[in-house]
């Protein structure tokens, strides 16, 4: 694995691959990698020629500035897991390399509607964060593929957007993975490295409200099983933020099912400080049953 920490360097050497043959596909990370990040390796490994992968905790997109102090920087690890994965290149930038005239006049995205809801609302900035340095890391990489995971479902959405803004559909295509869970059902994430076992033992309760939220889903109206879902997460610990259900492709929020629309509920509570969030597709197949 080649490892490249500033812009041009990067540049020079994707230059000198063979255009035709040669098709990119690119995994963007914060780092503190865990069985989530690793499945968009593989996923690209299949699908691409060579994998990008870039680790790089994006100041931008943090809207708290504790959070982002206490992001995890298992640097080592994380390189060795890459090895293993068979990512071949990854793009290591200092701050400077991503944002090389500073970060007080950043551009910004029009992202209309996906700015005002759920993830947009209750972090302002953060999309503009995520549209910052994806445009950069784009820009630097050019890939055709971009693997992302479903976790951060909004955010897929946002990237998207961001994608189509740019007029850069034709030769890109984004790919949302699945995602990758503990078998507990929490969802993994770098974040979960700092919830203590107790907060631990109770993080699962947000996977079990996604279940509870498929399983009681009939045509109505949804209130009262989302009254349920905060109930049950409030008692459990959580400080929610939201419990949603909207419609799957457009995010708008469904208070009243028809019995065709199709859902997804989506779940950001804090334990402690620690904010996790989550998701499901509530209308894919009826029942899921708790493993
Ligand atoms: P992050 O390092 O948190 O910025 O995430 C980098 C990429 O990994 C994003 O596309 C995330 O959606 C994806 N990701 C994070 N957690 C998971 C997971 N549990 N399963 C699948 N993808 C994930």
């Amino acid at each position: 694995m080649i490892i490249f920490h500033r812009a041009k360097d990067i540049q020079s050497y994707l230059l000198t691959l063979p255009k035709k043959e040669t098709s990119i596909g690119f995994v963007p990370t914060m780092g503190a990698l865990h069985k989530g990040h690793i499945n968009l390796v593989q996923q690209a490994t299949e699908k691409s020629e060579l994998v990008v992968c870039s680790i790089f905790v994006n100041p931008t997109q943090f809207n708290n500035a504790s959070d982002f102090e206490k992001y995890p920087h298992p640097i080592q690890l994380d390189i060795e897991q890459l090895l293993l994965a068979g990512c071949e290149v990854l793009f290591l930038p200092s701050v400077e390399e991503i944002y090389p005239s500073g970060m007080l006049q950043l551009k910004q995205y029009d992202l209309g509607f996906l700015e005002t809801v759920l993830e947009g609302f209750y972090r302002p900035g953060h999309f503009q964060g995520v549209c910052q340095v994806m445009d950069r890391l784009l820009s630097i990489i050019t890939p055709k593929d971009v693997f992302m995971g479903s976790k951060d479902y909004q955010q897929l959405m946002v990237v998207q957007k961001l994608i189509d803004l740019k007029g850069w559909h034709q030769q890109l295509q984004l790919h949302a993975c699945p995602t990758i869970r503990e078998t507990d059902g929490l969802a993994m994430s770098s974040r979960n490295l700092r919830l203590t076992k107790e907060q631990r033992s109770k993080a699962v309760s947000i996977y079990e409200t996604l279940l509870y939220l498929k399983n009681e889903l009939v045509a109505g109206s949804l209130l009262n099983i989302k009254q349920n879902a905060i109930a049950h997460l409030t008692a459990a610990g959580f400080k929610v933020d939201y419990v949603e259900i909207t419609n799957a492709t457009t995010l708008s929020l469904v208070t009243h099912w028809d019995g065709k629309e199709q859902l997804t509920a989506l779940i950001a509570a804090f334990i402690g400080e620690v904010r996790l969030i989550d998701n499901m597709i509530l209308t894919d197949s009826h029942f899921v049953s708790y493993y």
